[in-house]
């Protein structure tokens, strides 16, 4: 890129970065995500390192973020406020850690601490008492924020120190809190804070004193600024001389000794964040021994001794390409989003649901906007908002479509929702043989999505009864691409195997409207064989707790339709079971997970995280996170990590995968 084009694009550039820090460090009401912020910001980093003529003494790389806001007294920082230099992965953490250890020629230690989602405060003491309390502000001049800081039980006003003592350090509020204020905030119909931080900051940075106090806000301290004239020559040791001063200071830390310790704890802690009490948004690397740090030195916006390491984003911008259709097996329509591949949280996502078409509307959302994207509950990608300011007129306005996108058959609108009524589509004839074979259904091992896909284009299955005649084409199946012997053996016997599921498996798998997972099993445990079912009217449904008017009459309505009734004689020809087994309930006080304590650590093939935890806690074990001298079993995936050395070193019991699902199946009698 030549330099005039480049000028234009840093000022450009500049521009939004001015944008979108004014909104979050004086209005602490961001209108993007973090990660946006920081990709744009990189953008900046990328093309100083290419023209650093561009760089000025007003640059924001130059800057401290932050301004001080009017109404609150300033206060000049004796040592300046400085912020941290981010590394967003690993392959970059690592290349800091071996920079650091070159420069001083030895491999030293680090601490590792919690990067808390909060706002940095500076406490000054002298002559024992609190002199004042301020935000970091522009890092050369803070806001004076001590009435507001008082408010908070743990930070001390008195200390046993008569020297001037700085103290620096983090005022957050805990995810309880921030969701209970949200929750008042909700019914108040006042605007919800974004995150932890905001409301932090937002308490904080405000003028009326009652606000902080009514905000439930916590610090933790990291930073004795005093600490060298005090006589401490490590950090670690000035964390621990804070404790005893009676500062609060947060235990997650652990010094490392070299960099497979430092991946270790960023590794733990990226699990256990979403357990902790409080928001983090990454980790904070600091060379411990104080005697470095002139040598390694600063730039004019960051130590050199440290890091921050930012987690993987959790929201993220990228284009909304396209928006296509996908057809139920009730029928029901879901516009979904095709979207630019992106990293979130970790997963490559280029799909995302758009439920129905006022979701669509409310959202302003056109093909070709950009858009954020955050991965809702950590699993489900969902896409947030339009971002309206980079519209460039190639937007296309958002039309639902009247027609099934598969059969051509008109679509019935049902409230929100679009429905292809016509029985015969095929695609809701291949969605109900999905959710027929799936894992919570018939769990048909191997019959997933795209075989049965395939096997419905080549027309071996027709309908779930086909299913179990599927063997009479094993000879053509095999001649398919990708197919063999074993593979069409396997897939024969798992179709058999599930002959002798119990009755819940069934019911949830002929998916009968209004019925889930849970219905189906409390139906399954009431009515023990699907003729009882059958027959049942709709009083004795209603005296059942889970049932109510809609799922009774769609239950009914289920029984009473001719084709259903077919499908069900047909299986029973087939031997498929029509009974309720009981799941090992009556020695459920001696199950294997009975009372014993239980980590997972790396990847299942067969299970999620969430399903195996469930699992495990419906036969009475408990989960849980670490492993310790209390831990009875490890259970032991793919790249497990440290955890499973841990287990080998206290003599725990490895559970691998092959023997877990053994167990399982044995437990839950499959
Ligand atoms: P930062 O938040 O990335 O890191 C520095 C801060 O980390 C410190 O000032 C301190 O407050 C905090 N911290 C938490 N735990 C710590 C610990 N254990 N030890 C030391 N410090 C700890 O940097 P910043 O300059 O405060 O803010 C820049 C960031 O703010 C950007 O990376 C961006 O993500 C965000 N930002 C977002 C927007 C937006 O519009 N969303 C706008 C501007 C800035």
């Amino acid at each position: 890129m030549e330099f005039l084009k480049a000028k234009k694009r840093y000022e450009e550039i500049t521009k939004i970065l001015e944008k979108w820090s004014y909104e979050y460090y004086v209005n602490d009401n961001p209108s993007v995500p973090d990660s946006v912020y920081d990709q744009k910001y990189e953008e900046l980093l990328k093309l100083e390192k290419e023209f650093p003529n561009l760089v000025t003494r007003n640059s924001l790389s130059q800057r401290v973020g932050g301004v001080v806001l009017k109404g609150f007294k300033k206060v000049a920082h004796e040592r300046q406020m400085l912020s941290l230099a981010d590394v967003f992965n690993k392959d970059e953490l690592i290349e800091w850690v071996n920079k650091i250890y070159e420069e001083l020629g030895k491999e030293v230690d680090i601490m590792c601490e919690l990067k808390i989602d909060g706002l940095a405060c500076s406490l000054v003491y002298n002559d024992y008492h609190l002199s004042y309390a301020a935000t970091r502000g522009d890092g050369t001049t803070g806001e004076d924020v001590t009435t507001n800081v008082l408010t908070i039980r743990n930070i001390p006003t008195i200390v046993s120190k008569e020297a001037r003592l700085e103290v620096r350090g983090e005022i957050y509020m805990s995810k309880a809190a921030l969701n209970e204020l949200n929750k008042q905030r909700e019914e108040e119909k006042l605007p919800l804070f974004a995150n932890a931080r905001n409301a932090a900051a937002g308490s904080i940075r405000n003028l009326d004193q009652s606000v902080a106090k009514s905000r439930k806000l916590d610090g933790w301290r990291y930073y004795y600024i005093d600490a060298q004239r005090d006589g401490y020559t490590r950090h670690s040791e000035s964390l621990d001389a804070l404790d005893r001063l009676g500062f609060k200071t947060n235990h997650e830390r652990r010094l490392a000794h070299n960099l497979k310790e430092i991946l270790e704890y960023v590794d733990e802690y990226t699990i256990k964040r979403d357990d902790l009490a409080y928001d983090i948004d990454g980790i904070v690397l600091k060379v411990d021994e104080f005697k470095y740090y002139d040598d390694l030195g600063y730039t004019a916006k960051t130590p050199k001794w440290a890091v921050a390491y930012k987690f993987p984003p959790k929201e993220v911008k990228t284009k909304l390409k396209d928006i296509i259709f996908t057809v139920g097996r009730t029928g029901k329509i879901t516009p979904n989003a095709v979207l630019e591949p992106v990293r979130v949280a970790g997963t490559l996502v280029s799909r995302a649901t758009l439920h129905n078409e006022d979701y669509i509307l409310e959202k302003d959302l056109k093909v070709n906007d950009t858009v954020i994207i955050r991965k809702a509950g950590d699993i489900i990608p969902e896409v947030v908002k339009p971002l309206k300011e980079e519209r460039d007129g190639k937007e296309i306005d958002f039309k639902m479509i009247t027609n099934c996108p598969i059969c051509g058959y008109p679509l019935k609108k049902v409230e929100a929702m679009h429905f292809c009524l016509n029985p015969k589509c095929s695609s809701r004839i291949i969605e109900g043989l999905i959710h027929f074979a799936s894992k919570n259904a018939m769990d048909i091992e191997g019959m997933g999505d795209r075989v049965v896909e395939e096997l419905y284009n080549e027309g071996f299955i027709k309908d779930i009864p086909s299913i179990y005649e599927l063997y009479k084409y094993k000879d053509r199946i095999m001649l398919l691409e990708g197919w063999g012997e074993n593979s069409v053996n396997n897939l024969i016997n798992a179709i058999e195997k599930s002959k002798s599921n119990s009755l819940e498996r069934l019911l949830f798998g002929l998916g009968i409207k209004e019925v889930g997972q849970k219905l189906s099993k409390v139906l399954a445990k009431h009515f023990k064989t699907i003729d009882n079912l059958i027959n049942i009217n709709e009083d004795s449904l209603l005296g059942i707790d889970d049932v109510g008017i809609v799922s009774a009459s769609s239950i009914i309505n289920f029984f009473k339709d001719e084709e259903n009734l077919k499908t069900i004689e047909k299986l029973k020809e087939f031997n498929v079971n029509m009974e309720y087994i009981s799941l090992n309930e009556n020695n459920y006080e001696s199950t294997f997970f009975k009372d014993k304590k239980v980590v997972v650590t790396g990847t299942l093939e067969r299970f999620g995280r969430e399903e195996i935890k469930t699992l495990i806690e419906n036969l009475g074990g408990i989960s849980t996170l670490s492993v310790s001298k209390k831990t009875d079993y490890v259970i032991v995936g793919d790249s497990p990590g440290s955890k499973e050395d841990k287990a080998k070193e206290l003599n725990i019991r490895i559970i691998y995968e092959s023997e877990l699902y053994e167990i399982l199946a044995k437990e839950y009698n499959l």
